[in-house]
């Protein structure tokens, strides 16, 4: 506890880009006196897990262009990054490398430590958060316990899906568990991979920008053996054009299926249907709404003079979508869109996300016949994984999406690629655990992340907000943003700072009703914060 019991204004769980993005709009804007930044893990302090340096390489790009990367405030005359543009001029094409944001994040947040004396970062990991009258208290796994008037959950993508044939008990078999990587941006885990041949064999779970994240490290370590990259649908995304023109297909007019919606006389199935069809008319692919499976238009179909050449980009469409999905949500319910959306999921990421252009290059070269790696792209769905009979491999029973056939890979190495897992009503860990069961968190009417209101407030709660990628249910909902691009850094940044003017609104009353001087870190946590 603090000296004299006196709370810290703002409490914010995980130091990545919105924690960080958080802490230091708060502190510049004047918005709370006294700021405590926890974090787990000290490499992950700016760039969390997408671009700190415990897990990016050197080689892992930005999947947006530098222009898009910046998380300026829309209603501040400062911004978060300042000096960014020095140092990454923000080219609407350039990529950049993630452990360099990381660490210019980190950079930034070091110049707030060195200026404010109020704010802080310490080590430590949240298990609890228990509310109290106006304040809460938050837990840390040593069982230290802070004091705070509110406090900010910016856990991000510390959640990863896994298929039921990875599961924990499968893995409780070490000669199985020493041959597959869980979480690829984990530290301990990644050196796993220093282990397989190197003209062995690796099947990566995924086909989306995780899987091409694993792949780049497989490619950059040295491996030179064969990689199947396997999904149930083998979708992959399509790189970024060279030159994004943010094309809007509809800048003075409606989409046509949201007359339908208006008029209220077509089913939602009808409605679907139709906006496919727009989508057909002004990308060239074809969603077959029935399979989901995506063709593009043939050469001959697209000379041929009953079709309009294709001008726009699948991004520059649903970009232009996007401000209609808050209407669209409303007249399915949020259930309804929350099914259509886990339906689609798959093909939303692939129509939606884009990859730089390096590392889409990297992946096509390495589809060429005797390219060193090789690789496969496989829809399939994995049913078993065992030890071979010599013990040297692993056996994979898969059934082929295209012919229905099970077979058997046999590979050195798997690679869980998934992605970050945004249901947490059965997360193992004790602090998803405890604010499910205090009845503070509960899951979205979407099924994506947690039921917060437009300012991240926990539907249960009164002093806990959320942000980031555990709020993306509810951003589909207000801002109309679907998928990957709901947790991105231009994604996020505005309901991040509509989250931070509603904390900020509430600490001027808490701290109005309880007058005193700002905290200082009791000798407790003094031994916790980082050193430098
Ligand atoms: C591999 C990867 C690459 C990506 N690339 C891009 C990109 O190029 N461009 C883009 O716009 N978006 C990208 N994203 C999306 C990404 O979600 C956001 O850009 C952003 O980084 C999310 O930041 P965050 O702070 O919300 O979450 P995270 O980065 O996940 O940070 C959460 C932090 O909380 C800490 N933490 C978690 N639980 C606890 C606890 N109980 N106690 C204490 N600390 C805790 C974690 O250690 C972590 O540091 C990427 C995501 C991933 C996973």
């Amino acid at each position: 506890m603090f000296e004299k019991n006196q709370p810290i204004d703002v409490v914010i769980i995980g130091g990545g880009f919105s924690g960080s993005k958080m802490a230091v709009d708060l502190l510049q804007n004047h918005q709370a006196r006294s700021v405590v930044l926890i974090e787990k893990n000290e490499g992950m302090i700016g760039g969390g897990l997408a671009y700190g340096t415990a897990c990016a390489d050197n080689m892992h790009q930005t999947n947006l262009p530098a222009s898009r990367m910046k998380g300026t405030s829309y209603n501040l005359d400062f911004d978060f990054l300042s000096g960014f543009e020095d140092k990454f001029s923000p080219d609407r094409r350039k990529v950049m490398n993630r452990r360099e944001y990381g660490e210019f994040i980190k950079r930034r947040l070091a110049r707030m430590k060195a200026r404010y004396d109020d704010f802080q970062i310490i080590q430590g990991e949240v298990h609890d958060i228990k509310e109290k009258g106006h304040f809460n208290i938050v837990s840390l796994a040593d069982g230290t316990e802070i004091k705070a008037r509110h406090t900010v959950i910016a856990t991000g993508n510390s959640e990863l899906k896994r298929l039921p044939c990875l599961s924990d008990e499968v893995l409780s078999d070490p000669d199985i568990a020493e041959r597959v990587t869980v979480n690829q941006w984990d530290v301990n885990e990644k050196s796993k991979l220093k282990n397989i041949p190197r003209y062995g064999s690796v099947l990566i779970v995924g086909t989306g920008l995780s899987g091409d994240d694993a792949f780049r490290s497989l490619l950059h370590s040295g491996f030179r053996g064969n990689v199947i990259m396997a999904s149930r649908n083998g979708y992959r995304h399509f790189p970024y054009r060279n030159k994004h023109k943010d094309l809007k297909p509809y800048r003075n007019s409606v989409p046509a299926f949201m007359w339908q919606i208006r008029a209220g006389n077509y089913s939602p199935k009808e409605v679907l249907q139709s906006a496919l069809n727009e989508f057909e008319q002004l990308t060239g692919i074809h969603v077959n709404s029935e399979t989901g499976q995506l063709r593009r238009r043939t050469l001959w179909e697209r000379a041929s003079q009953t079709i309009r050449p294709v001008p726009y980009s699948s991004e520059e469409v649903l970009n232009d979508w996007q401000r209609y999905v808050p209407e669209i949500a409303e007249f399915l319910g949020p259930k309804e869109f929350g099914k259509v959306i886990s339906h689609y999921g798959a093909l939303l990421n692939t129509l939606r996300v884009g990859a730089g252009y390096d590392v889409s290059r990297e992946i096509r070269n390495a589809q060429k016949l005797g390219a060193r790696p090789f690789l496969s792209i496989k829809a399939a769905n994995l049913m078993d994984v065992r030890l071979s009979s010599a013990g040297q491999k692993l056996n994979v029973t898969y059934k082929d999406t295209e012919t229905g056939e099970e077979q058997v890979w046999q590979v050195d190495h798997i690679i869980s690629s998934l992605g970050p897992n945004y249901d947490f009503s059965h997360s193992n860990h004790s602090l998803w655990q405890n604010l499910y069961r205090r009845g503070y968190a509960s899951t979205h009417a979407t099924g994506v992340g947690l039921d917060v209101n437009k300012n991240g407030l926990l539907a249960g709660a009164k002093t806990i907000t959320a942000i980031g990628p555990v709020t993306a249910g509810q951003r589909m909902l207000d801002d109309g943003i679907i998928g990957p691009p709901a947790y991105s850094v231009p994604g996020m940044s505005s309901s991040i700072d509509r989250a931070r003017e509603a904390v900020a609104q509430k600490i001027r009353k808490s701290v109005s009703r309880n007058q005193g001087a700002a905290p200082k870190l009791s000798p407790e946590l003094e031994r916790l914060k980082y050193a430098w």
